[in-house]
């Protein structure tokens, strides 16, 4: 293993893309193997001192933002331990990252399905905030594609979970069998909404134990090495970048358009256009929405699934000879590019304002996505303060970027925040739709869950890190675990 104690390598673990700022620690360690993550794991608890396990630092809820401690960066984790494209799945350590799993598998006609998030990101990032992507819309989140995992607990123990073989009921506590002792594990009560979710500790009535460990947030376990299931790439997908001049068009558009079949279903709002406008002049400038989707297609069902979206474009008043449209993967990048310069835009500004970011990650049942959009342009338009709205509509969740000035505007950006927040959970919705909860949204979790359920999970987490080192104040406040 390696130990860095130079004070400018550390550092550039202090920080993720939220802007959190105040991350200290004492050293970094780089793990080269899994008897250097026992080791470390072991030796801190022992010492009762606080381990935050790093990946990519792509995040944006300050989970790798460590506060005391030492950081366990996972980047030398960083093997493809087997691609089997016979069965269709991939093994790998913590530490890969996301591009250059998906360009091997491009290479061999495969795709990992859910594409989630910053391609940046490590595969073990991505399982511990149950991370989605574009193509959530028909893919769903990282979650359903986790067949296996090899978690070490901060005692040392290693647990190797297949999906399908472990399960937990609320009732009775789970007796989790190891080596030399039994770890009780009692799941909190809580009902998750029966949407797109990543706040909290995954919990359901008869739940599989591998869940527990997708979405933890680097709070109960280091992700030594997981077991991705793989597909075969379609055969041939069409993008389209469609513009329009009304954002009531653009919003019956999707209406119509999440019954016909697309992989994914993404909104930008016209304040979105303007700041992409600084980087790409090409955006048309009447423009005031835009709607982003993809349809997997045969080469022989081209020209009616073509026109069949031209027609329904056109009947929404999109302005089709200004839309972008891409059928090959070249193309496609440079759609993908223009989409994704936006959040990168979004983090550049929060950190240049030198204030945390104010961004929800809000979602809410479909039928009550109208009530809940009609409620952000009221509050927003009230406020002042500078925002854009953007994000996978076609899941019913959009993020509200905030992009407050000044220390007064980013208070009232919070507390227009926990409006949102109080709105979204009265209406069935969830705080965290895929960005998980971090140091920064602990508040809203309470509003979502009550107190009582923060109490529990804290009290799960103790089961398996009894020594409550890992991830300290991630998802609840650490002051729960005393
Ligand atoms: C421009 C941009 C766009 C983004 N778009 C999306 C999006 O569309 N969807 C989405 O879901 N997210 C998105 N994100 C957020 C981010 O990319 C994801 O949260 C990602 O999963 C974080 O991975 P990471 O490796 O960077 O993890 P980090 O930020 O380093 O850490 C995140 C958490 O994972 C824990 N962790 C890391 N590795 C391990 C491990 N091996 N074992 C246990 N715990 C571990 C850490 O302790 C921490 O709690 C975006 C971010 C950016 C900057």
């Amino acid at each position: 293993m390696i130990i860095k104690l130079d004070k400018d390598i550390i550092k550039s673990y202090f920080e993720d893309q939220s802007g959190l700022l105040g991350g200290n620690a004492d050293k970094v360690i780089f793990p080269e193997n899994e008897k250097d993550v026992t080791n470390i794991l072991q030796d801190a608890a022992s010492k009762k001192e606080p381990i935050t396990i790093s990946g990519s630092g792509t995040g944006v809820t300050g989970a790798r933002v460590p506060f005391g401690g030492t950081i366990l960066a996972t980047d030398s984790l960083n093997k493809i331990i087997d691609i089997d494209e016979e069965n269709l799945f991939a093994t790998l350590e913590p530490g890969v990252r996301l591009q250059e799993l998906q360009e091997l598998l491009y290479q061999k006609g495969l795709m990992y399905p859910p594409e989630p998030t910053e391609q940046n990101a490590f595969i073990g990032g991505t399982i511990s905030t149950n991370a989605s992507g574009a193509k959530g819309f028909k893919y769903g989140p990282t979650r359903n594609y986790i067949k296996r995992l090899k978690i070490i607990l901060s005692t040392g123990d290693i647990l190797d979970i297949k999906r399908g073989t472990l399960f937990i009921n609320k009732r009775n506590p789970f007796s989790l069998k190891l080596k030399d002792k039994d770890i009780k594990i009692k799941i909190p009560n809580y009902l998750m909404p029966e949407i797109k979710s990543a706040a909290g500790y995954y919990i359901k009535d008869n739940m599989d134990l591998i869940d527990l460990f997708i979405g933890q947030e680097g709070t109960l376990g280091l992700i030594m090495e997981s077991d991705l299931v793989l597909a075969k790439r379609p055969e041939r997908t069409m993008s389209f970048f469609s513009f329009f001049t009304s954002e009531r068009d653009a919003l019956d558009f999707v209406k119509v358009a999440k019954s016909k079949q697309a992989i994914s279903l993404e909104y930008m709002d016209a304040n979105s256009l303007g700041l992409l406008r600084h980087k790409f002049s090409n955006i048309p400038k009447n423009a005031t929405a835009m709607v982003y989707f993809e349809q997997d297609y045969k080469k022989d069902e081209e020209k009616s699934l073509l026109d069949s979206w031209v027609k329904l474009l056109e009947k929404h008043k999109a302005s089709i000879e200004e839309s972008y449209f891409a059928d090959r993967d070249k193309e496609r990048e440079k759609l993908k590019e223009l989409r994704h310069a936006l959040p990168e835009m979004i983090n550049e500004i929060v950190k240049r304002n030198k204030l945390p970011k104010v961004g929800t990650d809000i979602a809410v049942p479909e039928y009550n996505f109208s009530e809940m959009f009609t409620f952000y342009k009221e509050k927003l338009g009230s406020s002042g303060i500078d925002f854009v709205i953007f994000g996978h509509i076609g899941e019913s969740h959009l993020h509200v970027n905030m992009l407050p000035k000044s220390e007064e505007e980013f208070i009232k950006s919070r507390s227009v925040y926990t409006d949102f927040v109080k709105k979204a959970v009265s209406l069935g919705g969830t705080v965290s739709a895929e960005h998980g909860i971090g140091k920064l949204k602990h508040a809203y979790l309470e509003v979502m869950y009550g107190k009582k359920n923060l109490e529990q999970m804290a009290m799960l987490k103790r089961s398996l890190d009894p020594a409550c080192i890992l991830g300290l104040d991630n998802i609840f406040p650490k002051e729960l675990l005393k």
